[in-house]
């Protein structure tokens, strides 16, 4: 009996020594994503999303009560304030409303056109100004209004159009034709994103930079552009308080264009099809564009939480999580419910965060490099508090080895199939593979890349600034109820209660999905904080000149 305890006792203290020893590590993993629990991560979103959160807008007490719920947590779990000896990174925000004055008239045709706002076009002004006017504009046919040097693209070729109004078409050549090997294909580049058309409008010295609306191309109809851009927009203040963009930034209809177009004795589908070939040379319509606008103006100030988990051996060297806390706050208007809770979008991500950063902290030592766990503002008013920190970063960019991004976790149970956002874009995406093949998931891309989901959450003003950033999750791929029933709950979703007061907490989600997303996610930041890599954008990717530009300049 004495032999065989002694026997046993030496048994244990083996496996422990074998544990202790070699095996030290990947046990403190293990341990630490065990620590991940979807019960955890229920209670935050619930906090979040609750009525008494007011639906997070920014520089709301929604936000007083997000901000301070997130810098309780994070002080709990044990990280050190990200922005100084503050958790906070303050955002400056203006809110600007365009009252037009005039209809769009276009002179110099046969008779004078007239163009009414909301019906045939939307206008606004980001410059902080109470008045701007655009008088006698020339107008001038710019293609897709694309400066694009790894495509060897310049619609602004040979041309000025400084104070004139450059009219161009949206998305990118290669949706149009569907040739793979212009652009990226069906894919939307950047160069196919309105707000890219705008900023290379401002970049020529454009007065007013219109685009013209086509459903496909666009990926939304008309009704979406017309609720977008009428009432209040938000923007981040520039110190020459938006100066250097174009005076007005402008989308007109379809039918609005035609009438243009017609007005100047051009045919509008045939100028379409040249500005898909390479070489095009922008055409002066010979009209002149005249339009005043006049703001409402109002200054505010939103906050990024930033969390830091600083690192052992490469502390100087940064992985960060971000998710966006905003959502769209309440509408007193509407009939019923009158608060958006964003459960969903975003609470579920900023609640990962959360879990994450605990997750983190649960290592046996910490990460050779250090993790930042950046909840950000103003996503859902256009990327805003992600894009002042990417161009505003507390910590070198040069040192940010990567960005995961989280936007609405997976609330309908374990998925086979992970999406990437940007599929073939980094190498980020193998990253993702590796995981995946561990725990026997399947990689795909997200299945509507023409829509241009990569520009439009909080990963992306990182991309833009040359970081590689990553934006995966679940997939459609039920692994006991189908693929058709996946695809299904994600379109009930999109039309019940996306960016709706209906997209509220609900007891019986099935989280098992968005624990294992979690698991990917912190696998993956973990194996980047204990590399000594940089992992870049793949060949062909329009982030990958800046990035290597930046980092041979270091
Ligand atoms: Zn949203």
């Amino acid at each position: 009996m004495i032999k065989k305890i002694i026997l046993c006792f030496l048994i244990i203290m083996l496996t422990m020594f074998v544990f202790l020893s070699c095996g030290r590590k990947a046990h403190d993993v293990e341990a630490a994503m065990a620590s991940l629990s979807t019960d955890e991560l229920a209670v935050d979103v619930e906090i979040l999303s609750s009525d008494d959160f007011e639906g997070r807008f920014p520089a709301s007490r929604g936000e007083e009560k997000t901000i301070a719920f997130l810098k309780e947590e994070f002080e709990k779990v044990g990280l050190k304030p990200g922005s100084g000896d503050s958790f906070f990174q303050e955002v400056p925000l203006v809110e600007i409303t365009a009252i037009p004055k005039t209809d769009l008239v276009i002179t110099g045709g046969e008779n004078p056109l007239e163009f009414a706002y909301e019906d045939d076009f939307v206008g606004v002004t980001l410059r902080v100004q109470e008045k701007v006017t655009v008088a006698d504009s020339d107008m001038i046919f710019v293609g897709y209004g694309i400066v694009a040097p790894e495509y060897q693209w310049n619609d602004y070729d040979g041309i000025d159009v400084k104070g004139k109004t450059v009219v161009m078409l949206v998305n990118d050549p290669g949706f149009a034709t569907e040739d793979p090997e212009l652009f990226n294909g069906r894919a939307m580049t950047y160069y196919g994103r309105w707000t890219y058309k705008y900023e290379e409008a401002a970049r020529h010295g454009a007065a007013c930079a219109v685009i013209i609306h086509e459903n496909a191309p666009a990926a939304y109809g008309w009704g979406v552009v017309r609720n977008g851009w009428t009432g209040p927009n938000f923007s981040l203040i520039t110190e020459d308080g938006n100066a250097s963009r174009c005076a007005v930034e402008s989308w007109i209809t379809l039918e609005t264009t035609r009438t243009i177009f017609e007005a100047a004795g051009k045919n509008y589908d045939e100028l379409k099809k040249s500005a898909e070939k390479p070489g095009f040379k922008a055409v002066p319509l010979g009209l002149k564009a005249n339009l005043i606008l006049e703001n409402r103006i109002r200054n505010g100030v939103s906050r990024n939480v930033i969390g830091l988990l600083p690192g052992s051996t490469r502390a100087d060297e940064y992985i960060i999580y971000t998710a966006h806390w905003d959502h769209f706050g309440k509408n007193p208007d509407l009939e019923g419910d009158k608060i958006f809770n964003g459960a969903l979008d975003n609470a579920t991500g900023t609640a990962a965060l959360i879990e994450l950063a605990e997750a983190f902290q649960q290592l046996g030592s910490p990460p050779q490099r250090s993790i930042l766990f950046l909840a950000v503002t103003a996503e859902e008013q256009g990327l805003l508090g992600s894009d002042y920190y990417a161009t505003n970063p507390i910590y070198p960019l040069t040192k940010t080895v990567a960005v995961i991004n989280m936007d609405s976790l997976n609330i309908y149970g374990r998925m086979k199939d992970i999406r990437i956002i940007g599929y073939g874009q980094s190498e980020l995406d193998d990253y993702v593979k590796a995981y995946a093949e561990e725990v026997r998931r399947i990689v795909l891309p997200n299945p509507t890349p023409e829509k241009g989901s990569f520009f439009r959450s909080d990963h992306f003003p990182f991309a833009k600034q040359g970081v590689p950033a990553l934006n995966a999750g679940s997939g459609v791929q039920h692994l006991e109820k189908g693929e058709k029933w996946g695809l299904e709950q994600i379109e009930n979703y999109i039309r019940e209660k996306y960016h709706k007061p209906s997209d509220e907490f609900d007891p019986d989600w099935d989280l098992s999905g968005a624990l294992e997303d979690m698991h990917m996610y912190f696998k993956i930041g973990y194996r980047l904080s204990m590399e000594s890599t940089f992992p870049n954008w793949k060949e062909g990717s329009e982030f990958k000149l800046k990035r290597d530009a930046d980092m041979q300049n270091r």
